[in-house]
């Protein structure tokens, strides 16, 4: 897969016993690394103060000196904490760094921080009202826009439940939040369509621990992982729990962590892993296109998160599957301070291939998904020189032909090799035989609900105003103008 990004992972962690919680923070950072790999941040609240650190680059990169004195300086029984791929705002380094989350925010003698994962689709009016008011927006992110209209929902109704009733009036977007306020109650908050996955649990009534994605409770001992609904608060207080279910909507979880995003080790919405998921969606690939599956000498999937679907499609055809493929380990990718020409050089020496067990074979390449096409244009030229006879692609996500605007980078048409393009012409621009993409009803049963956000692959959003920028976006693309930005950010 060709490096698309997630921004973010997030966790929010409270000991009922007055336990250090920041160990336990940075742990579930580490799991939740591949969500965001721009910056972190850990925020952590003692005697009405907030104390944070927010640096650039991976958290698995701290050494152990440093994060023993994080573990220090931060000490607390309540935190929160975040990976960060920027979505929103700007990528300049010194933003970036500004904009790194947890976010803290004060209106009229009050403070509350927050970490968050998803975007707001209606950032640019959202911002115009907020300066109105005549507050100063520090940073570039929505995440500021997001706390600040929380903070003020707050502070106008009274109390937190009511502010975020006023949130999710207000808000359209995909946001997923832990935060704390300034009184030292931990929230958690899932958009109405629950967009964006959010998991918490309890262990032994002792800690309360709630994050993207459940590895990242498991690495903390907690076993027992439920699911926060779509439209819930849940506050955590000093001696109680109180859970209120603020929005009654049909849930629309971004369908795209199935087949990307999230560890296959983890669960989102009920007790599947993610890995049975993807190995499914190999399977139904075999199947639905079994004349293909059938002439094909051996399978190859593009390391690492096709390699549960190639599992798949092996297992139902009973074809081998060979690991061609070898991703470097230790390339690492920081597009931010990298030129196009750099970034076509990490994409061109990212994989290095076993050629000479290619030749005169026919292969299925299995990739999670097509976004842009530059990385399989590469590793398809690569086989055909090398002499394979055929190379059909399989995706085990469907076409994707529509931007997302919930936080995944893939901000505009123009970008998509999928739109108002057929899978033959798709197969032309990246050289191999065949294109096959999985269908959409194969992936809703795959996945085991049609309670989906699928917005990129069917044009339909779940939430009115990013309806809204993608239908002037789809109509600017397709009469050929191209775009300055995200579209969210000029508006469609
Ligand atoms: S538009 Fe696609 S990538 Fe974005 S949230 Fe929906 S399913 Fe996920």
């Amino acid at each position: 897969m060709e490096g698309i990004r997630e921004d973010c992972g997030i966790v929010g962690i409270k000991s009922f016993k007055g336990e250090n919680v920041v160990p336990r923070i940075y742990w579930s950072l580490l799991t939740l690394n591949h969500r965001g790999q721009q910056s972190y941040g850990i925020t952590t609240y003692e005697k009405g103060r907030f104390k944070s650190i927010k640096e650039l680059g991976l958290i698995a990169d701290i050494d152990l000196t440093r994060i023993r004195k994080l573990c220090g300086s931060l000490k607390s029984n309540l935190g929160i904490g975040h990976t960060r791929y920027a979505t929103s705002g700007s990528i300049e380094r010194g933003k970036l760094l500004e904009d790194a989350q947890p976010v803290s925010v004060s209106y009229r003698d009050r403070q509350l921080c927050l970490a968050y994962n998803g975007n707001i689709a209606n950032v640019v009016p959202l911002r115009e009202e907020i300066e109105e008011y005549g507050i100063e927006i520090n940073g570039t992110s929505d995440s500021y826009i997001l706390a600040y209209e929380l903070l003020r929902g707050f502070l106008e109704e009274g109390d937190l439940v009511d502010g975020v009733k006023e949130l999710m009036k207000r808000v359209d977007g995909a946001y997923s939040i832990v935060g704390i306020t300034d009184k030292g109650d931990m929230f958690v908050i899932r958009d109405p369509y629950g967009i964006k996955p959010l998991v918490y649990g309890l262990k032994e009534c002792e800690l309360f621990e709630a994050a993207s994605e459940s590895v990242a409770l498991t690495i903390n001992g907690i076993s027992k992982i439920d699911f926060v609904q779509p439209g819930e608060l849940i506050i955590i207080h000093n001696k109680s729990i109180e859970k209120y279910k603020i929005h009654h909507g049909e849930e629309k979880m971004c369908a795209f962590e199935f087949a990307y995003f999230a560890r296959p080790d983890s669960k989102l919405r009920n007790d599947k892993y993610v890995y049975e998921i993807r190995r499914e969606l190999g399977r139904r690939l075999a199947i639905r296109y079994n004349e293909i599956a059938k002439r094909i000498d051996v399978i190859v999937p593009v390391p690492q998160t096709a390699e549960d679907a190639a599992y798949g499609f092996h297992i139902e055809t009973g074809k081998p599957i060979e690991p061609i493929i070898v991703r470097h380990r230790y390339l690492r990718h920081r597009a931010f301070i990298m030129t196009k020409r750099e970034r076509g050089l990490i994409v061109s020496h990212k994989y290095n291939m076993l050629l000479d067990r290619v030749y005169d074979k026919r292969i299925a390449l299995i990739d999670d998904s097509i976004v842009r096409g530059d990385t399989l244009r590469h590793i398809v030229s690569i086989l055909k020189n090398a002499g394979a006879r055929e190379v059909h692609v399989f995706s085990t996500f469907p076409k994707i032909i529509s931007p997302c605007f919930y936080g995944i980078d893939m901000a505009t048409f123009q970008e998509l090799i999928g739109f108002n393009r057929s899978e033959e012409e798709i197969a032309r621009i990246l050289g191999a035989d065949t294109v096959n993409y999985q269908t959409i009803k194969d992936f809703c049963e795959a996945v085991g609900t049609k309670n989906l956000c699928l917005a990129c692959v069917t044009g339909k959003y779940p939430t009115p105003y990013a309806q809204k920028i993608a239908d002037i976006g789809r109509k600017k693309a397709l009469a050929g103008e191209k775009v300055g930005g995200r579209l969210v950010e000029v508006g469609g």
